[in-house]
C-alpha cells in the first residue's frame, strides 16, 4: 500500500499542525531490524497502542487491558489506523479537544519479526512473531476473532509458550511495570498509586509539552486516540 493511502486516515482524524503529532511525512528509516511500540495513552480510556512496523508504517491496535505474559490471558486488541513510524517516539500530551486528547508514555520498544510473511499473515490474520523489547520478550500471536465488526476489526493478542510466559499471578507486568522505557515516567492517572521501583514517586509523570524528555519529548504530539 503506498505510504499517502497508509496514513490517509491517520492524517484525516487529526490536525496535526495543532496537536503536534508526527505527519509522517519524512521517509521511514530503514534498519535492518523492523520496530515496535507500545505506547500508553490516556485518552478517554486508558489503553495501550500496540505498533508493529510492517512495510514502511505503524500497523496498529488498541489494547484496553495491555499485554500479559500469561499465555492463558487474551487480550481484546482492537485494530486501528495505521502511524507514522516517526509516531513510535512520541511522548506527551495530545491538547484538549484534540483527536485522542490526553498523555503518552512509550511503555515499551524494540524490535519484532514476523514468522512468515507479516502482510500475508495479517492478511490471513493470524501472525505469530517474536518481540524483543524491553518488557515483552518472546514469541506472541495476534488472531483476528470471526466475527466481523462494521467499523474495526477485534483481534486477539497474546503470549505464546516459552520462556519469557509468566503467569498473570505470578506476574503483572502492566501493573508492575507502568512506567516509560524511554523517560521512567508514569501517566498521571498512575501516580496515586505506587510506581516502579526505579520510579520516584516525588518526580512523577510530566507527560506534557514540557522539556521533561529529551528526544522523545520534542517528537511532537498529534492526536491519537488509538
Ligand atoms: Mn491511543
Amino acid at each position: 500500500m503506498a505510504r499517502s493511502t497508509a496514513l490517509s486516515e491517520y492524517r484525516h482524524k487529526r490536525d496535526l499542525a495543532s496537536s503536534g503529532e508526527p505527519s509522517g511525512d519524512a521517509i521511514g528509516r530503514h534498519r535492518g531490524a523492523a520496530a515496535f511500540v507500545i505506547q500508553k495513552h490516556h485518552a478517554s480510556h486508558l489503553h495501550y497502542d500496540f505498533r508493529l512496523e510492517v512495510g514502511g508504517v505503524l500497523v496498529s491496535w488498541a489494547v484496553p487491558k495491555g499485554p500479559s505474559l500469561d499465555p492463558s490471558v487474551k487480550r481484546m486488541a482492537v485494530h486501528v489506523e495505521d502511524h507514522p513510524l516517526s509516531y513510535a517516539a512520541f511522548e506527551g500530551s495530545i491538547p484538549a479537544g484534540s483527536y485522542g486528547a490526553g498523555d503518552v508514555i512509550v511503555w515499551d520498544r524494540g524490535t519484532w519479526q514476523a514468522e512468515g510473511n507479516a502482510r500475508d499473515a495479517l492478511a490471513a490474520g493470524k501472525l505469530a512473531f517474536v518481540l524483543h523489547g524491553q518488557k515483552l520478550k518472546g514469541a506472541w500471536e495476534l488472531l483476528r476473532m470471526r466475527a466481523a465488526h462494521p467499523r474495526r476489526e477485534h483481534w486477539l493478542l497474546f503470549k505464546k509458550r516459552d520462556a519469557h510466559a509468566r503467569t498473570q499471578e505470578e506476574f503483572d507486568v502492566v501493573a508492575q511495570q507502568p512506567g516509560s522505557v524511554v523517560s521512567g515516567r508514569l501517566l498521571p492517572v498512575d501516580t496515586h498509586t505506587a510506581g516502579e521501583a526505579q520510579e520516584s514517586p516525588a518526580n512523577p509523570v510530566r507527560t506534557s509539552r514540557g522539556k521533561a524528555t529529551g528526544k522523545a519529548t520534542r517528537a511532537k504530539p498529534r492526536a491519537t486516540s488509538n
